[in-house]
């Protein structure tokens, strides 16, 4: 296949790229073998594809939300070559048999490489450690463990699991969330909840549980990664910690916490609700300058499909959460690139190059180099959509942007060099 007058990052002069046996043979002006396929870029921005570490696919469990066939579809049309399905599913991803199970049907279904995550403890109920080794000897080779949905909130569970997954060479993901401090909480602890009479779910129950596990990680020599940061106060914790990590802390930040604040909570709609919970604005603006300055490393979707029952309700029986996999790279933009705080290269760093580090994937977030794997997404950077929830691919329709235009569309991703997603179409 021959991609026609792409730009790499959005750099430079278009160049064509060659693309054979699933990777990157050639780029410059290759001279395409007879009958070969043209992807006509023509001046699109060609980036490594993205990869997400945070999504939810619902399935075991769940499938009248979402599915790993319709969660793929929807990560392969938002550009992602690769995602992390975290564990909270029915049955709970806490032993070999799932996660097999998990890794296997998003093989067969082929769209995108579909990653579980183990839950660090037995049934996600924060008191036994799960088989960590088991799962990372496992064929699906787990090598991030959460328990997301729930904080491990012992901190002598969460210093076992620190210390053995330095022997697994895993990272443990983090849903930071002091349990005492947020009973019955629905949203931000600050003056719009009180006026709504929503029980608060205050900033520092992420930050003391944040900064616990920096020093808990940072006595075991252990693999730290922090889900989904909201509040500007974690940051604070985050760049005490950074130094003292020797590169062993990162941190997430989501799509709906660099462009949401709880002002949606006048809405009263429960499409807003997700946890953590939209902060202030003060706390977006930090979220931005915090990943443009890598004190974020990077985007995750925390990707939340939920039935219309669950969402179509009463604030305070909503469950939260809300989708991100198809809007996650147009909010980035929106967020990131156009008020100049990332470049494309930099939106690369944030949504492919970094997620695949810290994760250990080989070959995803690769240099876009001959030879490398051609795991790629193709970027109408001068393309404007309007979101639909009825119409993106996830089951679910739980969308908070919906009606709004969004700059930048995909429209091509490419997984070892085959078509997965063209034009808003599943190849
Ligand atoms: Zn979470």
């Amino acid at each position: 296949m021959l991609i026609k007058g792409a730009r790499p990052y959005g750099e430079g002069e278009p160049v064509d790229l060659l693309i054979a046996d699933g990777v990157i043979a050639e780029i410059g002006a290759p001279d395409p073998p007879a009958g070969a396929e043209v992807l006509d870029a023509a001046g699109q921005v060609l980036l490594p594809g993205l990869v997400d570490l945070h999504t939810h696919l619902r399935e075991p469990g769940r499938e009248d939300a979402e599915t790993i066939a319709t969660g793929s579809a929807a990560a392969a049309l938002g550009g992602f070559t690769a995602v992390f399905a975290m564990a909270n599913t029915s049955p709970v991803a806490d032993n070999q048999v799932i996660v097999e199970h998990v890794w296997r049907r998003g093989r067969e279904v082929g769209l995108v490489d579909v990653h579980p995550v183990g839950a660090v403890t037995v049934g996600l109920a924060g008191e036994k450690l799960a088989e960590l080794g088991t799962m990372a000897g496992s064929a699906a080779g787990v090598r991030m463990f959460s328990d997301d949905g729930h904080c491990v909130a012992d901190p002598l569970i969460m210093r076992r699991a620190l210390e053995y997954s330095t022997a697994l060479n895993a990272v443990i993901a983090q849903h930071a969330e002091e349990p005492a401090l947020t009973v019955g909480a629905q949203a931000h602890e600050g003056e719009r909840a009180a006026r709504l009479g929503y029980t608060g779910w205050p900033a520092s129950a992420e930050e003391a549980i944040v900064a616990r596990d920096c020093l808990l990680a940072e006595r075991a020599m252990a693999r730290l990664h922090v889900c989904h940061v909201s509040s500007a106060g974690t940051v604070d914790v985050l760049e005490w910690a950074r130094p003292r990590a020797d590169g062993r802390l990162s941190a997430e930040v989501t799509p709906h916490h660099l462009l949401l604040t709880d002002e949606r909570l006048a809405t009263y709609d429960p499409v807003n609700k997700v946890n953590p919970p939209l902060r202030t604005d003060a706390d977006v603006r930090r979220m931005r300058t915090a990943l443009a300055e890598g004190v974020l490393d990077c985007v995750a979707t925390d990707h939340a499909p939920h039935a219309a029952q669950d969402k179509d309700c009463e604030w305070a029986a909503a469950k939260p959460g809300m989708l991100g996999l198809q809007t996650a790279l147009s909010i980035v933009v929106r967020t990131m690139v156009e008020p100049g705080l990332l470049d494309w290269r930099g939106l690369a760093r944030v949504m492919s190059e970094r997620p695949a580090e810290i994760a250990g994937l080989p070959d995803q977030g690769r240099p876009i180099e001959a030879g490398e794997p051609a795991n790629l997404v193709l970027v109408d950077p001068a393309a404007e959509w309007t979101v639909r929830g009825a119409e993106l691919a996830s089951l679910a329709a739980n969308t908070p942007y919906e009606d709004m235009r969004l700059p930048a569309a995909v429209t091509a991703t490419l997984l070892r060099g085959r078509i997965t997603a063209r034009a808003g179409r599943i190849i």
